[in-house]
């Protein structure tokens, strides 16, 4: 099969590869859909997290297609998702379902090192299936399925914040998994949904999933922190969901919180950024980093099972995976207004 590997940076490479042969215990995934995730984009464009040699791809849905001898759980046919960051089980965070954390959690992962080959392929080898696959109910597409992954990082958000239903909050940028937030908070019972996105297609989008007020910081400018305060009473946010990594975002999502507020950092950004510590300590503001997800896979299968989840409004375009590096990853550093990609082997 011919795979795209990561060969320096903003290039990707086909290369001819075997199929891969799996061991006892391990088990052989077709893959239908796999998602162009805004952390590979990152990657190819300046390496961070992605070492070259990698063949990408960590969003994928598809069909087992061989078992090894001792797989129990899984037989051929089967519809699934794979998480594609399998958890030890036995260290610290993983006694505690901390997932995310584990020790070895980014050592096993697929599409993140030239270790472990992600799913940019005809064929995956998911080596920890008990831990990874996800069976699709059947009433789950395969390109829902595609989406579980990014949006189980958002709900993760959601639930690891002080969310409670009734809460006014701020979600900063709606490209996917700010759109995965407000579509749970919606899904929570929020309050007040007040989201900050400036591309006009993605405030659409958020529009349509129930976002109450969408805000172009671009145009509301130095007004803006009022205008949030004027939506919420005078008081401010109960909680604000950063979803860019753009430095914008963090700088000053606090200012958007209530005093005794929360600040959730989703969006990664790996750069320096200034902010004033003296506010956090005057407003008394909960600054809280998340990570991936814990348990959040079987949930959001649920709400997808449930149709809850409107999940067409996430996907931006379906491409062959030979036109990956074009129709995808240069379309998304081009545009604005994309929100999910889809490659189809
Ligand atoms: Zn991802
Ligand atoms: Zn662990």
């Amino acid at each position: 099969m011919k795979v795209p590997v990561f060969t320096e940076l903003q290039k990707l490479e086909f290369k001819e590869k075997p199929k891969p042969e799996i061991r006892e215990a391990e088990v052989l995934m077709k893959v239908e859909y796999c998602g162009i995730c805004g952390s590979d984009v990152h990657g190819y464009l300046n390496g961070i997290m992605v070492p070259l040699g990698t063949v990408m791809g960590h969003e994928c849905s598809g069909v087992v297609a061989e078992i090894g001898a001792n797989v129990k759980n899984f037989t051929p046919g089967d519809r699934v998702v794979a998480k594609p960051i399998p958890e030890c089980g036995e260290c610290y965070w993983c006694r505690k379902g901390q997932f995310s954390l584990c020790n070895k959690a980014f050592e096993r992962a697929i599409g993140i090192s030239p270790a472990h080959d992600g799913a940019y392929a005809e064929h995956v080898r998911i080596e920890y299936p008990d831990q990874m696959l996800f069976k699709l109910p059947p009433n789950v597409s395969f390109q829902q399925g595609a989406l579980v992954e990014p949006l189980a990082t958002s709900l993760h958000g959601v639930r690891v914040s002080s969310f409670k239903p009734g809460d006014n909050v701020v979600v900063i940028g709606a490209g996917m998994i700010g759109l995965g937030t407000i579509q749970f908070l919606k899904i929570g019972g929020a309050g007040q949904v007040i989201v900050l996105e400036v591309s006009e297609k993605k405030a659409r989008l958020a529009r349509d999933l129930g976002a109450d007020v969408v805000l172009d910081p671009t145009v509301e400018g130095e007004g803006l922190r009022e205008r949030i305060f004027g939506l919420t009473g005078g008081v401010g946010a109960d909680i604000v969901y950063e979803c860019t990594g753009v430095p914008f975002g963090f700088q000053n999502a606090m200012f958007f919180a209530k005093s005794g507020g929360q600040v959730m950092v989703v969006g990664i950004n790996d750069k320096d950024v200034a902010i004033n510590p003296f506010m956090l300590v005057l407003w008394e503001i909960d600054l809280k980093g998340v990570l991936g997800y814990y348990d959040e896979f079987n949930h959001v299968i649920r709400f997808l099972e449930q149709g809850k989840i409107n999940s067409d409004l996430f996907i931006s375009g379906i491409v062959p995976l030979a036109d990956i590096e074009e129709k995808g990853f240069r379309r998304l550093i081009a545009s604005k207004d994309e929100v999910k990609i889809l490659v189809k082997p």
